[in-house]
């Protein structure tokens, strides 16, 4: 979604260049195959001249494991360039710009500021988010709630194989429609969860419509909380919207003060952001105390430091699927938690995040989104299931 962002604003202002190159480098080198950017590139560019490089070895330091080139060219001269960082969620930065990323900031950025902000004024993360975002925000919130339902519903519908040439099944349906012998109502829960989130990530990794929660590739927790819990809870769609709200809240702190990029800080960045968001909602739609809500998300973080990003061939399926079935479940327990024993809490969100945003920069590369190392690299020689896959 960055590179597309960039390059539409690009075209935008070179619509007339005789040709055009994009040069993609690091993890949108390594990953860019399968993540769909070149695919991306051609629809963007259309039928104009379009050569597209996967530079490896680009001869120059990397300011964003996420870096791209973008090339106008003009009677053979080069009539325009920019780099561009594309540093999650869809958000770019580019050389010598504003940074766009940093416009929806809010004046607090860390999380005790924010609480704290709220307690003085007396109001709550949703009415927080409508003092200090867009003004539009409740309906764009209203559009994010309605795709992630319409995700759900298509991709639990969807059967077959997933794109990519990895032979994934999609699961959502077969969990969605499969039963346990004398489930209980726990694990009818628990199954519909996983089915929801499947559901999504799976359209992601098709090509379908969703919202980024944080990011694609954490696309299916966030939804997948929400609408069980509406279905079960019977929260009405006003009460989703707040809980959006406050997930966002957390996801903004977490994307301003650390990274939601798999590039940047590994999967720990996108998929233990989406539980930060989910178990946030969660606690919003129970009107936790802010205490609560804090013990909710840092725990939701807590576990996840460390996690490593390894899709394999660069597909968002191997592992990013199933994460998101999990991320969904870890999120609902920490929500559990943070109702019992929240009064026990020693670190604090703010601490977890500066946490995982050092963990992060301290991973090598090749656990950042670089399909060279982990699942990635073992998957093709011994850690297939014989005979399993395309089952
Ligand atoms: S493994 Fe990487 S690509 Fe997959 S969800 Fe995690 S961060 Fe995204």
């Amino acid at each position: 979604m960055g590179p597309e962002k960039a390059a539409t604003l690009f075209l935008g202002e070179y619509p007339d260049a005789e040709s055009y190159r994009v040069r993609l480098y690091g993890s949108l080198c390594l990953t860019g195959k399968g993540h769909g950017t070149d695919r991306v590139m051609r629809q963007v560019f259309g039928d104009r001249p379009l050569k597209i490089e996967f530079v490896e070895h680009p001869g120059f330091p990397l300011a964003h494991p996420n870096t791209m080139d973008l090339i106008a060219y003009r009677e053979s001269r080069q009539a325009g360039f920019w780099r561009v960082r594309s540093v999650g969620g869809g958000e770019i930065e580019i050389d010598g710009r504003p940074a766009l990323a940093t416009e929806e900031r809010y004046p607090q950025q860390s999380f005790s500021e924010i609480v704290s902000y709220c307690k003085k004024h007396r109001m709550t993360l949703p009415q927080f988010a409508r003092q200090f975002d867009r003004p539009e925000l409740y309906r764009h919130l209203e559009q994010v709630w309605m795709v992630m339902k319409r995700a759900v519903a298509e991709g639990i519908r969807a059967e077959g194989i997933l794109p990519g040439g990895l032979s994934v099944r999609r699961k959502a349906a077969m969990l969605y429609n499969g039963t346990i012998e004398n489930e209980r109502a726990a694990t009818y829960e628990s199954r519909i969860l996983s089915a929801y989130a499947f559901a999504v990530s799976e359209q992601n990794a098709s090509g379908g419509i969703i919202t980024t929660a944080p990011t694609c590739g954490a696309c299916g927790v966030l939804p997948a909380v929400l609408l069980q819990a509406q279905e079960s809870g019977g929260y009405r769609d006003e009460e989703i919207l707040d809980a959006l709200a406050a997930a966002g809240i957390v996801g903004n702190v977490i994307k301003s003060n650390a990274s939601i990029s798999g590039a940047e800080c590994g999967c720990q960045a996108e998929i233990g952001t989406a539980c930060c968001m989910a178990t946030t909602a969660l606690a919003q739609l129970r009107h936790y105390s802010f205490r609560q809500i804090e013990y909710a998300a840092e725990n939701a973080m807590e576990h996840y430091i460390g996690l490593t990003c390894d899709p394999v061939c660069g597909l968002v399926q191997i592992p990013c699927i199933e994460r998101n079935s999990v991320a969904a479940q870890r999120a609902v327990h920490a929500a559990m938690l943070a109702g019992v024993v929240s009064n026990t809490q020693k670190v604090s969100f703010d601490c977890i995040v500066n946490n995982m945003y050092e963990t992060g920069r301290d991973l090598l590369s090749a656990y950042r989104e670089t399909s060279v190392g982990g699942l990635a690299k073992l998957y093709g020689k011994a850690g297939r299931v014989s005979g399993a896959a395309g089952r």
